[in-house]
């Protein structure tokens, strides 16, 4: 049989890059706590590059080195929580130079980059992702130098084209980040849509189970940022733990089963509960009722994340009465793991919070889908208000 010309991305996660140890033939790659790495005789490395885990260890280098192939890049880095990652790539910018980011997007990084540039003296302008045309007139032509886009966008799911993105960003002379953390390589390569950088909280899909803090960038090249993002992780050294960035490399072989399965329940949930009376609306990228389906149907190939939002009539109220009697899901933050979760992001984002008070954010997990929509149901029934 002839074997083909590159493999493909679920085999690469499903083998975490065909990770046989060469000492031993173990089918799971070890752990290296070591922070140092002895010299021979002749005072040489016994692998080139590896000397000191502030930078160079075989375990993180290995979570990196699968993340890379499955986003398409030249090389990923590992950093010690997603927000690490984004302070990162944005530290390596100077006074006065701009940067673009979307309206709605993870409130953490929004709440940073807003302290952030104004502490650096850059600037800084958001547009609407809901409204494709505030892309444009957002950016300044040779000012701005990355171009920041999250699609879907938490927690409303505005979906950015990511083609047209990079090519307003290129013709200012501007990179193009885009926070893949919702969709994964698993839906949307960002690089191959012409995406200079790709950004994952890993603490989300990636990892999968809940039990790693990481975050991870990925460049399609080298260049001056990139140059600049390692210099910066090098010496200032935001690195994962060895024993983390082996439970992350253990969460990705599941990744293309788990999150297919959870975009599977959530197109099912969201078509179950579209027109349901005790809701406003539900947002999720996956029905064709959502303004921007055709361009993320474009984008997310096979699926469209298990990320859905439901508004609930009443108000603040009733939304918290749901996650109140809620038995099935679990009414704590994040996503992406093996287990359900709601969230009323209101409360958790505070005063300075955009999203609609009403709001709660649903993150599919891997349970029978049967009993999440039986969940939700007689949650909502209890609801008093309307
Ligand atoms: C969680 C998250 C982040 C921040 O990552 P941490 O790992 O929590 O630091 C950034 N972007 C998105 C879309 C996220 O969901």
């Amino acid at each position: 049989m002839k074997m083909r010309k590159s493999l493909g991305n679920a085999t690469v996660a499903a083998q975490a890059s065909h990770a046989i140890d060469p000492a031993s033939g173990a089918v799971v790659p070890p752990i290296h706590p070591a922070t140092t790495f002895a010299r021979d005789k002749n005072y040489k490395l016994t692998q080139e590059k590896i000397q000191y885990s502030r930078d160079d260890n075989p375990t993180f280098a290995h979570a990196e080195k699968v993340i890379a192939q499955l986003e398409g890049g030249s090389e990923a880095l590992l950093f010690s929580s997603g927000m690490a990652g984004v302070a990162t790539i944005f530290r390596t910018l100077n006074e006065k130079d701009h940067i673009v980011a979307p309206s709605k997007m993870y409130f953490g990084v929004v709440h940073w980059l807003k302290h952030f540039a104004c502490k650096s003296k850059m600037g800084l302008t958001f547009y609407d992702p809901a409204k494709p045309e505030s892309l444009e007139r957002a950016i300044q032509k040779n000012k701005t130098k990355i171009v920041w886009v999250e699609t879907p966008a938490n927690p409303t799911w505005e979906i950015t084209d990511i083609r047209v993105a990079a090519e307003l960003a290129h013709d200012a002379g501007a990179a193009l980040a885009v926070d893949n953390t919702v969709s994964t390589p698993v839906f949307t390569r960002p690089l191959d849509l012409g995406a200079d950088f790709v950004f994952h909280s890993a603490s989300k899909y990636l990892n999968g189970h809940s039990d790693v803090v990481a975050g991870v960038l990925v460049t399609k090249d080298q260049n001056e940022i990139w140059e600049a993002v390692k210099w910066e992780r090098h010496n200032a050294g935001s690195i994962l733990g060895p024993f983390e960035a082996w439970l992350l490399l253990r969460g990705l072989r599941t990744l293309f089963v788990r999150v297919h399965h959870s975009a599977k329940s959530a197109l099912q949930i969201a078509k179950h509960f579209e027109k349901h009376p005790k809701l406003e609306r539900l947002l999720y990228p996956g029905l064709e009722a959502h303004p921007a389906h055709d361009i993320a149907k474009r984008q997310m190939t096979g699926g469209f994340s298990g990320m859905l939002s439901i508004l609930v009539n009443g108000g603040a109220k009733s939304a918290l009465e749901v996650a109140k009697h809620a038995e099935v899901f679990i009414p704590a933050t994040s996503l992406g793991g093996v287990e359900s979760l709601l969230e009323h992001r209101k409360s958790v984002e505070g005063p300075e919070s955009q999203v609609p008070e009403n709001l709660l954010r649903l993150s599919i997990g891997l349970e029978d889908v049967n009993d999440l929509i039986a969940d939700l149901e007689q949650a909502l029934e209890r609801v008093t208000v309307s």
